[in-house]
């Protein structure tokens, strides 16, 4: 396949933010894509393989400036112009490249082959004379695209390809291109425990229902985690699990999954980033004590003074320090234990189809408790006062309160999806507002005074999973330090955008767009119908909203992605709950 038949459908993309036609531009393209599928399938995400591979372009704006400014003969200032006027390298690489007068005779036809194999190439060129291979290998693209392929190849390298399609558009484009609705949620499911959708397609286009049925969690592959819904009180709690349950201890550290296979051991985040390098300590304990062929089990590392069993959060820890520094450091200050909540694989076979306590019986057979790793303290009972007295001893000993955990026989692992089978539940929720919320940074307001040079304000959004949009909720002023809030100008520097993006929904206009990639959390006093913000418009009020009263900053969350955020139904439920309470 010819590259400028992808550049001809990101053309069409861009002409659109309808989720529907946006997934029968990418069906189409499916459809022609023969070989090239897989490849296509990274390529629309601007990447080169699954996110967990960790493949990085390394190529900074400057390079490019650099880059075209030689093939140009245009000195970089005038790059550099052109590049501040469009605010968008693309279309400044689609300018230069429009200008050469004597461009040569294409020496090689630019097919997607031919693309994803040099862009592999730049990838992975490294040393000290990688700079000029980058620029070299990138040149060469140039002079054989046409100026519409360099300038999506442009933004491709330098992370901004930005079509606005989530991964659930893409699984979406891929059924309708080759398979069928009803084999929808399989497909999510096999998604969820190896998020690859280059994998994903292949499948799909082979018709491999089987496989894709039978897709369960493999070692070394990172799985999306399964997560919690909540409820209000501990007897609502065990109406909904029709008193099935078992009561963990909500221990508040980082997600972590351990995966085994032969000698290799990796550790992997919520966020699917491998993390073995941070826990040093935890990798060479397992090594050293435990002598599976093969096992995958999920977690919460949690800093903790062995002596006393005293368990402290990370971020009181070490607030200052940048995140993967803070790690590093943390574990080599502070011993981190992995609490183990769950096994998903062992010795050759996938787990997550046993109920809960099979799983849970598993865990106890193999692991005693050491420094390193301890099972997740629980009971299992549906007594409320003995689950308050267990919950109350959670919050001594350090942790957020407990996960209910459903113990029925349909009480499987369900991997990246929240459902009734785990309900967390914390001391605040029996008061004000029932949790802390993940939201999406979307916009933000120049500073004044003390805040010259920073921002005001942030307008942040709620997830919209139905719709894929990010939905404005509150307009977040208060909670950051001053290192935290003069941080943020550098963070947001790639992210700000000339126009509202694609998948944003806000009437408010901020002094500047921001591309929705970075979550934070956030506490609120209230949430309130608003005729300003666009979470939840219409659905609780006609011509109105819902808007998170004095949001204060928590922490930034760089383990989640902006697809992670609390989604806009999560808010609806925040909102009735709250409701109940007055
Ligand atoms: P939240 O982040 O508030 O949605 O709470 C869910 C998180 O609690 C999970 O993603 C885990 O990281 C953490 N957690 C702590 N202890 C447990 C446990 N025993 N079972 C499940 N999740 C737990």
């Amino acid at each position: 396949m010819l590259f400028s038949d992808v550049t001809s459908k990101f053309m069409e993309m861009e002409e659109t933010t309808k989720r529907l036609e946006l997934t029968d531009i990418l069906a189409s393209l499916f459809k022609e894509s023969d070989d090239d599928l897989k490849n296509i399938t990274y390529l629309i995400q601007g990447k080169l393989a699954p996110d967990y591979e960790n493949i990085e372009f390394g190529v900074s704006d400057k390079i490019i400036i650099k880059a075209l400014s030689s093939v140009s003969a245009m000195p970089e200032e005038e790059i550099n112009k052109i590049f501040y006027k469009t605010g968008d390298l693309g279309t400044t690489a689609y300018e230069i490249s429009s200008g050469i007068q004597q461009k040569p005779l294409f020496t090689e036809e630019l097919t997607v082959k031919y693309v994803y194999d040099n862009l592999t190439n730049l990838a992975k060129s490294s040393g000290h004379e990688s700079i000029r291979t980058k620029i070299n290998i990138y040149l060469n693209l140039l002079m054989n695209s046409s100026p519409d392929d360099i300038k999506y190849i442009t933004r491709i390298i330098t992370g901004k390809l930005r079509l606005g399609v989530a991964d659930s558009t893409i699984l979406d484009s891929l059924v309708s291109a080759f398979s069928d609705k009803q084999y929808s949620d399989a497909i999510e499911n096999a998604y969820n425990f190896h998020p690859d959708i280059g994998y994903i397609a292949l499948l799909l286009k082979n018709n491999d229902i089987e496989r894709i049925n039978n897709t369960g969690a493999e070692p070394l592959i990172p799985f999306k985690v399964m997560l919690a819904e909540r409820l209000r009180s501990i007897n609502e709690i065990n109406e909904k699990m029709n008193h099935n349950s078992a009561y963990e201890y909500k221990y508040d550290g980082l997600r972590t999954q351990l995966h085994k296979k032969g000698n290799v051991i990796k550790i992997f985040s919520r966020g699917l980033e491998e993390t073995t390098l941070n826990f040093p300590d935890i990798q060479k304990n397992f090594k050293d004590n435990y002598k599976f062929d093969s096992i995958i089990i999920d977690g919460e590392s949690v800093p903790y003074n062995p002596d006393t069993g005293e368990l402290y959060p990370f971020q009181m820890v070490s607030q200052r320090r940048g995140r993967k520094y803070e790690l590093n450091q943390v574990s080599k200050e502070i011993p981190i234990v992995m609490f183990i909540f769950d096994i998903l694989y062992l010795n050759g076979k996938s787990l997550v189809n046993l109920p809960y306590p099979e799983r849970r019986k598993i865990l106890e057979k193999n692991f005693k408790d050491n420094d390193y790793f301890k099972l997740a303290t629980r009971i299992v009972s549906d007594d409320g006062d003995k689950i308050n007295k267990f919950f109350e001893e959670s919050i001594e000993s350090g942790c957020e309160g407990v996960v209910a955990k459903n113990t029925s026989n349909e009480s499987v692992y369900r991997a990246g999806a929240r459902g009734w089978l785990w309900i967390k539940f914390k001391r605040d929720y029996e008061k004000e507002l029932a949790d802390s919320m993940d939201l999406v940074v979307i916009g933000a307001f120049n500073g004044h005074g003390r805040r010259t040079g920073a921002y005001g304000a942030l307008l942040m959004a709620s997830y919209n999973d139905q719709d894929d949009t990010f939905e404005s909720f509150t307009k977040l002023g208060t909670g950051f330090t001053d290192e935290v809030l003069f941080s943020l100008p550098k963070m947001f520097s790639d992210k700000i955008v000339r126009e509202k993006p694609a998948r944003v929904n806000s009437k408010m206009v901020p002094d500047m767009w921001i591309y929705p990639e970075i979550v934070m959390e956030i506490n609120g006093a209230e949430i309130t119908v608003s005729p300003v913000h666009k979470c939840a418009y219409d659905l609780i009020e006609k011509n109105s909203g819902l808007a998170l009263r004095f949001p204060r900053l928590i922490k930034i969350r760089n383990d989640k992605k902006p697809e992670d955020a609390t989604t806009t139904n999560e808010i609806i439920e925040l909102f009735k709950m709250q409701k109940k309470t007055k």
